[in-house]
């Protein structure tokens, strides 16, 4: 059986895999495993990008996606006669058996199938299906990615990373076929700055320490702009402490649950000179 593998290390947002679906799939007809694609409105495969923190101190997310192939498949069950998992895993949508019935959409959990209202059937990714039965080892998105973050083939051959790989919305209980490597956690990330000297502080120590038992999570210093980055880290609520010597110490809580946080303009003080 087949697997996708998706290691967000390795992507870099080019969209080489979304233009190659476009390029396999728009006005191609790959019957009887799919009808041609339109030229507008389909993203069968589709790389979301995700701006996190606040600008200059930014990270870039993307997310490379497309039909999971799911072996518990919600459209599978809701249309039987139209849509079939074959014996490598890939999920097809029949256009012939399909036509007309556009509730299919409604079934897929991830937003995955599309219609085509010219032929009025729905769509989706079909693995390459017509590609695989015609000799090719891996479909066009995934030959597409030169990073090699998109990969294709036997599960058992990917037994190890899959280990630790992670499935889009697990909570729905589609047993995807598609398996994402390496998602990024949350950041914390400040420009320290001496507000009286207006100039940044090179060397100053950040800490960041848990809330529940005020374990220390991790701890940097400043970069010759000031800035520093402390990445990976769990969702989750902190403290945060910078101190350096010559500065009064600076904390405060930092809520990592649902978003990274960045401060531009940390503000630091001199301790003041007692004469
Ligand atoms: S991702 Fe959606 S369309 Fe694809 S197999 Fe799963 S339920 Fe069906
Ligand atoms: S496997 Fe084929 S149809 Fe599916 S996203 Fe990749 S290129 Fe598109
Ligand atoms: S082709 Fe590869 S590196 Fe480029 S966006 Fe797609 S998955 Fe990422």
């Amino acid at each position: 059986m087949k697997v996708f593998v998706y290691d967000l290390d390795k992507c870099n947002g080019c969209h080489n895999c979304q233009i190659a679906c476009k390029d396999e799939h728009v006005d191609n007809d790959w019957s009887p495993i799919a009808k041609p694609q339109p030229d507008t409105g389909h993203f069968w495969c589709k790389v979301d990008e995700e701006v996190c923190g606040k600008t200059p101190l930014v990270r870039v997310n993307y997310l490379s996606h497309h039909c999971n192939h799911c072996d518990n498949a919600p459209c599978v069950k809701f249309a039987p006669e139209a849509i079939y998992k074959r014996d490598d895993g890939l999920v097809i949508i029949d256009p012939e058996a399909a036509k007309g019935n556009k509730d299919i959409l409604k079934a897929c959990p991830y937003g995955e199938i599309y219609w085509n209202e010219e032929l009025q059937t729905p769509q989706k990714c079909t693995g390459c299906a017509h590609l695989l039965d015609d000799g090719w080892s891996v479909p066009r998105c995934v030959d597409a990615c030169c990073t090699g973050a998109l990969r294709f083939g036997e599960e058992e051959d990917f037994a190890d990373e899959l280990a630790n790989a992670e499935v889009l919305r697990p909570e729905c209980g589609t047993a995807p076929r598609v398996y994402y490597l390496n998602k990024p956690k949350r950041f914390v990330a400040a420009t320290v700055v001496d507000i009286d000297a207006d100039e940044v502080v090179i060397g100053a120590k950040a800490t960041l320490f848990a809330v529940d038992d005020e374990a220390e999570v991790a701890a940097v210093q400043t970069d010759e702009l000031g800035d520093f980055f402390i990445e990976n880290v769990e969702p989750g609520t902190y403290r945060l402490v910078v101190e350096k010597e010559g500065y009064l110490t600076q904390s405060l809580d930092v809520d990592l649950t649902v978003k990274d946080q960045s401060f531009p303009e940390f503000q630091f003080f001199a301790e003041p000179v007692i004469a």
